[in-house]
């Protein structure tokens, strides 16, 4: 889904340097990231770009054949390499078909369930093949979890696609893995009015306004997500309606640069960008937080590694720049990728002690039972809730009453579970899955934002608007899921 780019200090199109792009990760992250990592991130990018063009992706290019590069928010000059605003769908395409190209076996249609361990060390994992039904069992000498965040607690408020419900980060606690920074949750100031569909960033940096129902500019369009957030909240707090304007810009352009935003206003919001306002509305997008993992991309179980959205490499802090999370992706995803293979090597075959292990987890998802409170009515409501009081805008009583909330529905989940009692291609026992984890996932959110007396970033507590230093720390959740 992505579609504004991917960062790299390449200074196509301005000057640029490897030290702005940490400068600028650096100040957005507000105090709780680990320089380290974000050196690791902007240094390594230009190699990742490089390494990307090679096997094929294909990036819009500038008239002297240079990659392009555009400007998104909170970049001190344009950094963001795009394939017009297909980036994502470019590279994963590419990736796709090099996996294919060098024979590599890819699963398809089945469902992590839990991670299987043995003295705090991975052993596989239990998976439910969504074909037939069955759950099966992986062993593996060292598992890497990539299963992206977890923004779809926020339920139709969100740019998510619908599988980014936190199934990898909720099975990872269950395995005994720590969590961190659970409560930075990052709202995108352009999500379309009423669908939540996303509509890049791009366009804010080709030029577009923002603006309200009396056509006024309210905001620096370029600043943080987070900033242009609170803003745009505060209009339609104040009763405006909010609008992307980029009518000012050249429709050629458009069409050659920003076709997919055009192509989603016209099909999800009814109106042409070309000619019409866009309204639009802030909406949960993407989480900060996940699996707390070290600089080897491990988690604190042994042999179990995490990167990409579901993981905490401890470079977006409270705030992500666009851009970096593909970055993220490329940089972090080839260490995840050299250290699980090099822990490989070293492990004995103790896989022999993995039987009983592996039955007790994998009998903990017998689901089918209960039905008398309908779970997707619940999952809606607490989409709602989170949006209207774990939002942009957060307070301490409000946090309170939705985690009264949601302790309630976990207490009510006897009362829950699958109708359909199919095997095959059963979609109503892969949703009540992901809806436990996303009431898990729910708590442990609130927990972490209840203890973050402090704002920061796209943590804004209206009770507590300043930052305070002693908070300058990452929130922990251990696997017992005590908050720290
Ligand atoms: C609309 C949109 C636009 C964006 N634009 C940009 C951009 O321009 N630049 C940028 O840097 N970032 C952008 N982002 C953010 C970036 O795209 C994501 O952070 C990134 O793609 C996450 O990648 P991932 O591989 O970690 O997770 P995902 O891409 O979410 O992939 C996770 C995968 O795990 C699978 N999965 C989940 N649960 C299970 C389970 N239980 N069993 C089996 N499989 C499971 C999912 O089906 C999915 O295939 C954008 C995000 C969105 C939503």
């Amino acid at each position: 889904m992505a579609q504004g780019g991917i960062n790299a200090a390449l200074g196509n199109a301005g000057e640029d340097s490897v030290a702005s792009h940490i400068a600028n990760t650096l100040k957005s992250a507000k105090n709780i990231a680990s320089l380290d990592a974000i050196k690791h991130l902007c240094e390594n990018a230009p190699d990742a770009i490089a390494w990307l063009d090679s096997i094929g992706v294909c990036f819009s290019r500038t008239k002297d054949s240079k990659i392009a590069q555009r400007a998104l928010g909170g970049a001190s000059s344009p950094r963001a390499c795009y394939a017009q605003d297909y980036t994502g769908l470019k590279i994963l395409h590419t990736l796709y078909d090099r996996c294919l190209e060098q024979g590599i076996e890819i699963i398809h249609e089945t469902f992590l369930l839990d991670i299987h361990t043995h003295e705090n060390t991975v052993m596989g994992v239990s998976a439910l093949d969504i074909r037939s039904g069955e759950t099966k069992t992986y062993e593996a000498a060292s598992v890497i979890l990539a299963t992206g965040g977890y923004s779809r607690v926020y339920n139709k408020h969100s740019t998510n696609s619908t599988a980014s419900t936190g199934d990898g980060i909720a099975s990872a606690l269950r395995a005994g893995a720590s969590l961190s920074d659970m409560e930075f949750v990052q709202f995108h100031p352009t999500g379309l009015k009423h669908s939540s569909i996303l509509i890049s960033e791009s366009a804010r940096g080709a030029g577009g306004y923002l603006v309200n129902s009396k056509g006024e500019r309210f905001i620096d369009e370029l600043l943080p997500r987070d900033t242009v957030a609170r803003a745009i909240d505060a209009q339609i707090k104040s009763g405006e309606n909010v609008f992307l304007d980029i009518r000012h810009l050249d429709e050629e352009f458009i069409n050659r640069e920003l076709p997919q935003e055009r192509k989603l206003a016209k099909l999800y919001e009814n109106v042409d960008p070309v000619s019409d306002l866009v309204p639009i509305k802030p909406v949960a997008h993407y989480t900060m937080g996940g699996i707390d993992v070290d600089a080897k991309a491990m988690t604190s179980v042994r042999g179990l590694f995490a990167t990409g959205e579901c993981a905490n490499h401890s470079v977006h802090g409270a705030n992500r720049l666009g851009g970096n999370s593909l970055l993220e992706l490329i940089v972090f995803g080839k260490l995840a990728g050299e250290n699980a293979a090099e822990f490989s090597k070293n492990v004995s075959s103790s896989q022999a002690q993995y039987g009983s292990e592996k039955s007790q987890r994998a009998s903990s998802h017998a689901l089918l039972g209960n039905s008398e409170i309908d779970f997707y009515k619940i999952r809606e409501e607490l989409g709602d809730l989170f949006y209207s009081q774990v939002g942009i805008i957060r307070e301490a009583s409000q946090l309170a009453d939705a985690l009264v909330k949601v302790e309630s529905h976990i207490a009510n989940l006897p009362q829950m579970g699958v109708k359909d009692t199919s095997k095959v291609y059963n979609t109503n026992k892969i949703e009540f899955l992901e809806f436990k984890n996303i009431l898990e996932l729910s708590r442990l959110i609130l927990l972490s934002a209840l203890s973050r007396n402090e704002s920061r970033g796209a943590h804004f507590r209206s009770d507590k608007p300043d930052t305070d230093a002693s908070f300058d720390k990452h929130t922990v959740i251990d696997k017992d899921g005590v908050v720290s």
